[in-house]
């Protein structure tokens, strides 16, 4: 069976389809979304996260740094040279205190069935289930295939959170054993959607298209940033999209949140979206929601 290359398990999860929810999320994006919830899920390799507050200045991991990546401050704690860090991980397995930690490890379907199944009594209780996420959970698609399989063999009900980029076989190969699509749409206006997501939308709006016409099932998420898409030709746009498809199952817009930022520390990312940019306020998420409403959309949320 294949491995997936994973960067976190999430158990209890409420927030990535109906009921409780482990939420397993995958490593490696076509997309570049300046919004990002998740900036190391990006790269598909495993990548070095440090913590400074946890360094008790030990000094082991200098000792088995190859490149010479690993400097220290006047407090004797480690400082990462990204440029020179290579992710060989040579330094994690000798912090004691886990500053150093590798992110994005292989994982056989197996593994991650074990630690699904562990609260298989929650999914019945509430009806969830097992969530792909990622990253793009598309870019891996024999592990998604396996892992559902699996899945399904247990009974347990399973989504799959998408930005749809991807080829239609992809979708077509996943189609038999995913019960319920998150399928996100970022940007109504093409030339924006490369702007804010490095991608155009056209594969993505055409891939939504065939699998609702497929007969899947679908919630159409949407993530609303303020200052960028955020606007009311974006909330026409999604209510002229799902007047297009009408088996859709709801819309859910998504807040902007701002906690990734925290993140990019850790990995030595830089962030590309301003500062200026604030989570809106329940008022305006409201106001949103009642737009679309109001024109006959079914929101979720
Ligand atoms: S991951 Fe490898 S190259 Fe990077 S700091 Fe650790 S030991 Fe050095
Ligand atoms: S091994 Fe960990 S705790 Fe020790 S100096 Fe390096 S980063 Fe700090």
């Amino acid at each position: 069976m294949n491995a997936g290359r994973i960067f976190d398990i999430q158990r209890f999860s409420i927030h990535d389809g109906p009921g409780i929810r482990t939420t397993v999320f995958l490593k490696g994006c076509p997309l570049r979304c300046l919004w990002c919830g998740n900036p190391e899920s990006i790269d598909p390799k495993p990548q070095l996260s440090y913590v400074a507050d946890k360094c008790i200045a030990c000094g082991e991991c200098f000792k088995v740094c190859k490149p010479n990546a690993l400097s220290k401050d006047t407090a004797g704690k480690a400082v990462v040279d990204r440029a020179r860090c290579t992710n060989s991980g040579d330094c994690a397995p000798v912090c004691d205190p886990k500053a150093l930690e590798m992110v994005g490890r292989d994982m056989a379907v197996d593994d991650v069935i074990e630690v699904v199944l562990r609260d298989r009594d929650y999914y019945a209780q509430s009806g969830g289930g097992l969530t792909l996420s990622g990253g793009e959970p598309l870019l891996q698609p024999e592990f998604a295939e396996d892992l559902f399989h699996a899945a399904k063999n247990h009974g347990i009900h399973c989504c799959i959170e998408t930005s749809g980029y991807a080829t239609w076989d992809v979708f077509e190969r996943l189609r038999r054993v995913v019960d319920l699509w998150l399928f996100d749409f970022k940007e109504t206006d093409p030339r924006l959607h490369e702007k804010f997501t490095g991608r155009e939308n056209q594969t993505i709006l055409e891939r939504l298209q065939q699998l609702h016409d497929a007969g899947a099932a679908i919630l159409l998420r949407c993530p609303m940033i303020p200052g960028h898409n955020a606007r009311k030709e974006h909330l026409d746009g999604i209510v002229a999209l799902s007047r297009r498809l009408p088996r859709l199952g709801g819309v859910e817009l998504l807040p902007y949140y701002d906690l990734w930022r925290a993140k990019l520390k850790r990995f030595g990312l830089t962030a590309h979206l301003p500062e200026s940019v604030k989570p809106p306020t329940r008022e305006t998420v409201k106001s949103w929601n009642a737009y679309l409403r109001d024109r006959g959309v079914r929101v979720r949320g």
